[in-house]
């Protein structure tokens, strides 16, 4: 008796390992015909992408002022090379597209990208979210004069009216290059694959180098870095390597003379197109605000730059790329940005009578403000871009002069298979500190407001403010691939 219970609860247990077996291979089968479906529809993404580049020189055709550094006496004399305007259109399986434009400029003033969203709009249907603008930060193009007060404007390099005058027509020439780039990129448009890899450049150094009080602009080897060189390749169906997408984190500032030159993002881009004829390649500069290449102030630095950032793509594109598939989901929006207390009016009438003319130009372009308007403005409305691209690399885009600490941070938190920040994104307005660096002080921390028309410092907040943001749009596109 005992046997033959023992036996029926051993049979009992058969029949339910049986079952339990058989609801696992239905599972199973479930699951691999789910994993094959997702599998398919992946492939399906990485095969109906669309890809389209265009590139414009941009160098002005007579001589101009320069940017970038304010001890500058004279206009540019002559070039190294080029400086080009390129785009980058993407188009995935379900037709939504995306448009990264590089160019080789100081910056990108913010009412140029707002023309340039409304236009894009209008003539191309592209909403403002897929329009991802990025300046290469070279010390070495012309000036860009976009408002009285600002870094861009005659106060600051003290231009005559003819000069003024000369820039503005650049600025109107540039704005009608950029519109049609953007349409020959999209009219280039055809079928493509995207992978994503990366490597390693080492030149990049920290500048914030402590002193005595405070810190100055000088070679820090044991601040913080960031040596990543991502990289988005696109070959055609052909196998051809058609466009190459790479970023670095450090400011292309290797030469301060006055010939017009890419610098070492300019050289780099000259040597990966030259060894691979037939394919476009684009700088995207990264949260180099606090970053310096180092050695500087030479032609010869400067190439050896460009040649070490080209060696790291080569590097990169060594081993397989990882398959980068769609949908791709870009959102962008403005954060509200807080000065801390603005300088009080016996404060800017001090500063007003300072020796140091910038000092004194910044405190009378203030009292301006404060005359005119009645009051110092107290916000900045802050641009952050975030574009996703299925669940393989999130993008995200800032705007100003962003220090390194932000893209080790997003690195960090936003964990994805591959994360890329980039800074000088959309409105390059001047710097965005961290908390960190904006309590150390200095250049980055405030010091060079004085070159803008901004009233001083971020308050502490900057730095949350812009992380919060950063995420909110990250879980929103990531939310949205799935639907
Ligand atoms: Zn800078």
């Amino acid at each position: 008796m005992k046997r033959q219970i023992i036996s029926i609860l051993k049979w009992k247990q058969l029949m339910v390992n049986w079952m339990l077996l058989c609801v696992v291979a239905v599972a199973s089968l479930t699951c691999q015909k789910a994993v094959g479906q997702a599998q398919a529809t992946q492939n399906l993404q990485q095969e109906k992408w669309k890809a389209g580049v265009a590139s414009v020189v941009i160098t002005p055709e007579q001589s101009m002022w320069m940017s970038g550094y304010a001890a500058r006496t004279k206009p540019s004399e002559g070039k190294v090379h080029d400086l080009h305007a390129k785009a980058l259109a993407l188009q995935d399986a379900q037709g939504t597209r995306l448009v990264i434009a590089a160019v080789e400029l100081l910056g990108i003033p913010r009412p140029l990208r707002d023309w340039l969203e409304k236009e894009v709009q209008r003539c191309y249907k592209l909403p403002p979210e897929a329009l991802l603008l990025n300046a290469s930060h070279t010390h070495c193009g012309p000036v860009v004069r976009e408002s009285k007060y600002s870094i861009y404007g005659n106060s600051f390099y003290g231009l005559s009216a003819e000069q003024m005058q000369q820039n503005q027509q650049y600025v109107d020439a540039l704005r009608q290059k950029l519109l049609k780039l953007i349409g020959q990129a999209i009219e280039n448009l055809a079928p493509a694959r995207l992978g994503y890899t990366h490597a390693r450049a080492g030149f990049a150094m920290n500048r914030r180098a402590k002193i005595e009080r405070g810190y100055r602009i000088s070679p820090n080897p044991d601040g913080p870095v960031d040596h990543d060189v991502p990289v988005l390749r696109i070959d055609g169906l052909d196998g051809k390597l058609r466009a190459i997408l790479f970023g670095y984190a450090c400011h292309n500032t290797t030469l301060s003379f006055y010939k017009f030159c890419g610098d070492y993002a300019g050289f780099a881009q000259q040597y990966l197109e030259e060894a691979h004829p037939g394919a476009t390649a684009f700088f995207i500069a990264g949260c180099g605000g606090d970053q310096n290449p180092y050695p500087r102030g030479n032609l010869e630095y400067c190439m050896q730059h460009g040649r070490s950032l080209a060696n790291a793509v080569e590097a990169a594109l060594l081993p397989r790329a990882r398959s980068v598939r769609g949908p791709i989901r870009a959102a962008l929006e403005t954060v509200t940005l807080e000065f801390a207390e603005p300088p009080s009016r016996q404060h800017l009438e001090k500063e007003a009578k300072s020796t140091n003319k910038y000092e004194r130009r910044h405190a009378e372009a203030l009292l301006e403000e404060l005359e005119q308007k009645g009051g110092i403005r107290t916000t900045y409305p802050y641009l952050v871009q975030v574009v996703q691209f299925g669940s393989d690399l999130t993008m995200v885009a800032l705007a100003g002069e962003v220090v390194v600490d932000y893209s080790l941070r997003l690195k960090a938190e936003l964990a994805a298979p591959h994360v890329w920040v980039a800074g000088y994104s959309n409105d390059v307005f001047g710097y965005l500190p961290s908390v960190r660096v904006l309590k150390e002080g200095g250049y980055e921390g405030g010091g060079a407001m004085r070159y803008t028309q901004l009233p001083g410092p971020f308050a502490p907040s900057v730095e949350k403010q812009v992380i919060d943001k950063v995420h909110k749009l990250v879980d929103r596109v990531r939310a949205s691939k799935s639907n």
